[in-house]
């Protein structure tokens, strides 16, 4: 499986409740935690048994160095990730009690993995192609279409929303999205489970007026609806406790792709990304809050 995408480092403090504009609150603690959709995504499919090659970069600063190391650590080959000059990709995360969140995310050397780096991955027939989107959606598009003409899968996770160019769209098999980017996907106002699974079940089309074909939508707490080859599923939510739902919809994606690559049919994949994903929001932090298989395999037992 190759993941290209981004990486960073999660700077996470913890308060009782969220400022207010211009209010100033005392925070419970501050962490340092590995993070960034493409690295998450990565650990949650490494995790999971896939073999993973992540494509991206890191900056030369203190941050890089942890978070290769921390990718080496979790056995994903880093070779194409490479050490760039300037700052990491850094987002600053709060988490509420109760486990909301606010995320402000600047991209630093992830804004590098230019087209031009897809040409380094080694993408085979049959491999599944995961993307998010925190790197340039020029370099999604050129992943996608490579991924596709080597007969390789390709999922695209639109995070956080971005308009996906038709190019893109055309060349993605497998689309996944949380409520909010599927009300920006298809340009409506922000709907519960019933008129999304509506919506699922009629003809679909982007913001872009490109048709959409399989799609996931994830729904937190409530689990996730999928359209799959014209059938539209319903995966209930996991009970359990809740500490931190940050990279929940990234643990959802890696399994997700993970277990395609595994040779899973897809309504079986979602069921695992489900579990996984249910498994994870019940850890602090993103990456290293990734469940492995044999969690997985216990959740769904
Ligand atoms: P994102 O993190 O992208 O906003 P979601 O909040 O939709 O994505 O969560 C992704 C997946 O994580 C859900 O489909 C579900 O499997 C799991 N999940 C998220 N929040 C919860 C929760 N409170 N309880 C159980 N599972 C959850």
């Amino acid at each position: 499986m190759v993941v290209i995408g981004s990486i960073n480092m999660d700077v996470v403090v913890t308060v009782e409740r969220m400022p207010l504009p211009g209010e100033t609150v005392a925070g419970g603690s501050v962490h340092q935690i590995p993070g960034g959709k493409g690295a998450n995504q990565a650990v949650a499919a490494r995790r999971l048994g896939a073999p993973t090659a992540l494509v991206g970069a890191v900056g030369a600063d203190g941050f890089g160095a942890v978070l290769a190391g921390f990718l080496g650590a979790e056995r994903i080959d880093t070779s194409l990730v490479r050490m760039e000059h300037g700052p990491s990709g850094t987002a600053l995360i709060t988490v509420a009690n109760g486990g909301e969140n606010t995320v402000i995310v600047v991209a630093g050397a992830n804004g590098s993995v230019s087209p031009a780096r897809v040409a380094e991955a080694t993408i085979r027939a049959g491999d599944v192609l995961l993307l998010q989107d925190e790197i340039p959606g020029e370099t999604n598009e050129a992943a996608a279409r490579a991924a596709r003409a080597v007969g390789a899968r390709t999922v695209l996770n639109l995070a956080p929303f971005r308009a996906p160019s038709p190019g893109l769209l055309a060349a993605t098999d497998v689309l996944i999205v949380n409520e909010t980017e599927f009300a920006e996907l298809v340009e409506a106002p922000r709907a519960d489970a019933a008129a999304i699974a509506e919506r699922l079940r009629a003809e679909l089309t982007a913001c872009n007026g490109q048709p959409v074909g399989d799609v996931v939508v994830t729904l937190g707490a409530q689990g996730a609806l999928a359209r799959i080859g014209g059938e539209v599923l319903a995966l209930p939510g996991r009970r359990g406790p809740v500490v931190d739902t940050t990279g929940a919809g990234d643990c959802f994606c890696g399994a997700f792709g993970a277990s395609l690559a595994a040779g899973l049919p897809a309504t079986a994949a979602l069921e695992r990304a489900n579990a996984a994903a249910g498994l994870a929001v019940g850890r602090f932090g993103a990456g290293p809050a990734m469940p492995t298989a044999t969690e997985v395999d216990a959740a769904l037992s």
